[in-house]
């Protein structure tokens, strides 16, 4: 419509200019004249359409609710002018016959009014588009931050949470924690994960994982917060009405939901998984110290032998410490100054000859003084340490051997432990025959003690370890016999030479235990039967002595019959003496 506001102007003007110089030529023309209010109108036709198109060009009007903005105002403002109009009609200061400039200013100013609310429309218009615009670009904004945090949130393996926003999540719950309110951690470790991972590929382990974090989810009935917080390591974290009892039986249900067998590519896996659980309690309120608790509890529960749980008491957390500070003295430790040899005599019953010895590593250190070998052992043994002290004790042992045999002419066997990471060492028995040689010891004067527990591991390789021992004629004897699992099915399987029946099975013996005594007898006589000897130790009490004997044990170990002793003790202490007994056996004879 602009196009006809425009033209009809256009052609007004044209008119009225034609008109007006046709009658000034004439001399008919006075102002205030018809034409001047006609020329006036086409002006403000003009105006009118050029207004219009801006409007209509504009991208407002192409948004509905645009021209409805300030709509009731516009009429307002509309308004105003001819009330005004109707007032100074009424006060009589508008003539009540008006002229036509008269009639023209009022035109204008109506359109000019009219021009003015247009603008004033436009303008508000202009702002609320841009308003909406903004709050749309804001919330696509939003939205996709929002999905980005929930990628970031977010495991891409396994789609559970990760370790970051669980940690979150759980500072999160403990800072709000009412209570009444439990808030417990479990962390869920998958035993031997990375056993599968080596012999079966990355693939095969993480489709476990997947499948297992997929069990999880369909487990979680109870608003369990999941993560994977990295490798084959899972956390739980429950809070609200729950009670030690719950956390136990929920630690029973993931263990439980595991021993389903796992199958991919139509290989079933049983995986097992050890969890360690932490409740906050007022102390340890912190995420940092819950997740270190829950990791401490799942150490505990792996090497307690896998497919458990444990949960987290604080004596655990004073025994970590202190190991780490025997970690960080072994680091630092000087094995060829700060470690001693002790040696217990073995005797053969019922003559009580000396036999041997196992030698027995001792270890006083300046900042704590006597450290127990089971204490620290088992420390070196996580770490590195083991092979240094290792090697050590084996030389020290062997030439102490060598040493007091060819020196007192004797036969003794020494016996010295080796854990089941040196056995791991392929350079072990290369070690072991270097040392045989340099010290110049007759291979029967040493003996190898093997824990029972190292049974357990890949029988080709216990075999072959076995078979390299029988090569260099050393002698082996399985040490804590009867302590583990596999005691009598390991004798028929292996050859060695010596099982050495373990303290706690002595024990009892005293106690009237008769099935004990038959457990005992019965490890004795198949010994017999495959032609090896049997050792108790631990022996404390007579009454134990003789019944050992009875049972027709071959030696003995304990301090019944001696206490371990530093090196020259013993050479004064048990070979001396055993050397006077023989001459006296001698002195006896020779008169006969
Ligand atoms: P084990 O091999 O079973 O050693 C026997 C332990 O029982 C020794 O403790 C010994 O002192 C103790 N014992 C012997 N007779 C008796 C007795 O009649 N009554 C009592 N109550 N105890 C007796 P020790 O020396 O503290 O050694 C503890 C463990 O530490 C050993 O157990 C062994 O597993 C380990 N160990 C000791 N020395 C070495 C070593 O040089 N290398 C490695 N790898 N482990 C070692
Ligand atoms: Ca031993
Ligand atoms: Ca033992």
């Amino acid at each position: 419509s602009f196009m006809w506001i425009m033209s009809t102007g256009i052609i007004l003007f044209t008119y009225t200019d034609i008109v007006y110089y046709y009658l000034d030529f004439r001399g008919q023309y006075s102002p205030d004249h018809f034409v001047d209010f006609i020329y006036l109108f086409s002006l403000s036709l003009i105006a009118f359409g050029a207004l219009e198109k801006v409007c209509r060009n504009s991208s407002i009007s192409e948004i509905d609710v645009v021209t409805n903005i300030g709509g009731r105002r516009r009429w307002l403002y509309l308004l105003i002018y001819p009330l005004f109009t109707i007032l100074f009609s009424a006060s009589g200061l508008i003539p009540v016959k008006p002229t036509y400039s008269e009639y023209l200013v009022w035109i204008v100013s109506i359109s000019l009014y009219w021009a003015f609310c247009k603008y004033i429309q436009f303008s508000i218009g202009k702002e609320i588009l841009l308003k909406r615009n903004n709050a749309l670009l804001e919330q696509r904004v939003a939205q996709q931050v929002s999905e980005l945090a929930f990628l970031t949130n977010q495991d891409i393996l396994t789609a559970l949470f990760n370790r970051r926003y669980f940690i979150d999540r759980l500072n999160e719950t403990l800072k709000n924690r009412k209570p009444e309110d439990l808030t417990a951690l479990l962390v869920i470790d998958i035993d031997r994960f990375k056993m599968i991972n080596d012999t079966f590929g990355h693939d095969i382990g993480d489709k476990i994982l997947i499948e297992f974090a997929y069990r999880m989810t369909q487990w979680n009935r109870y608003g369990v917060l999941l993560a994977r917080l990295g490798g084959d390591e899972f956390a739980a974290m429950i809070n609200g009405h729950y009670t030690k009892e719950d956390v136990e039986e929920l630690c029973h249900q993931i263990t439980e939901f595991c021993s389903r067998p796992i199958v991919i590519e139509e290989m079933p896996f049983s995986i097992t998984v050890s969890i360690g659980a932490s409740i906050a309690g007022a102390e340890n309120c912190d995420a940092r110290t819950l997740l270190q608790n829950a990791d401490l509890a799942a150490d505990r529960a792996q090497s307690q032998g896998y497919n458990g749980y444990v949960i987290f008491d604080p004596v655990m957390s004073k025994d970590f410490r202190k190991s780490l500070e025997i970690e960080f003295l072994l680091k630092n430790a000087d094995v060829k100054k700060d470690f001693e040899l002790f040696y217990q005599p073995q005797y053969a019953i019922p003559q009580k000859k000396l036999v041997g010895a196992e030698a027995l590593i001792r270890w006083n250190t300046p900042e704590h003084g006597y450290i127990p070998p089971n204490v620290f052992i088992p420390i070196a043994e996580q770490g590195d340490a083991i092979h240094q002290i290792g090697r050590w004790v084996m030389q020290e042992a062997i030439s102490q051997a060598a040493k007091w045999n060819r020196d007192h002419a004797l036969s003794l066997k020494i016996g010295f432990n080796v854990s089941p990471k040196q056995l791991e060492d392929p350079g072990f028995i290369d070690l072991l025959r270097n040392l045989v040689s340099e010290t110049g010891a007759s291979p029967e004067w040493i003996d190898v003690e093997i824990t029972e527990s190292t049974m357990l591991s890949d029988e080709d390789k216990i075999r072959d370890i076995f078979a390299a021992f029988e090569k260099l004629r050393i002698s082996v004897s399985i040490d804590d016999f009867g302590t583990g699992y596999s005691a009598l099915s390991c004798l028929g399987k292996y050859s060695f030479d010596r099982i050495k029946i373990d303290k706690s099975l002595v024990d009892e013996i005293s106690e009237g235990d008769d099935k004990r005594v038959n457990v005992i007898q019965a490890a004795i006589n198949m010994a017999h039967a495959t032609g090896m000897q049997a050792i108790a130790e631990g022996v404390e009490r007579q009454e134990q002595l003789d019944i050992l004997m009875e049972l027709g044990c071959d030696q003995i170990q304990g301090y019944l019959l001696g206490r371990p002793v530093p090196a020259d003790i013993f050479e004064q202490k048990y070979i001396e003496a055993s050397l006077s007994d023989k001459k006296a056996e001698k002195g006896l004879k020779t008169p006969e």
